[in-house]
């Protein structure tokens, strides 16, 4: 089963609504991370970051 990303559930603040598929969590991580850095000027994925997005990954619905 394919894995989702809400952006909103790792920035509700941001009001995003960007959804990032992929087929795996590597997957949908890098593409978070391209996601951050082009969408919200996010740089670096700090660890606290990276934990919040991982927790956020769930099946695709
Ligand atoms: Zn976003």
């Amino acid at each position: 089963m394919d894995k989702e990303l809400r952006c909103v559930d790792v920035m509700p603040e941001s009001g995003c609504r960007e959804v990032i598929r992929g087929k795996d969590e590597n997957e949908v991580m890098s593409k978070a991370a391209e996601h951050a850095r082009t969408a919200h000027d996010i740089r670096h994925m700090t660890p606290e970051i990276e934990n919040k997005v991982r927790e956020a990954i769930h099946d695709e619905r």
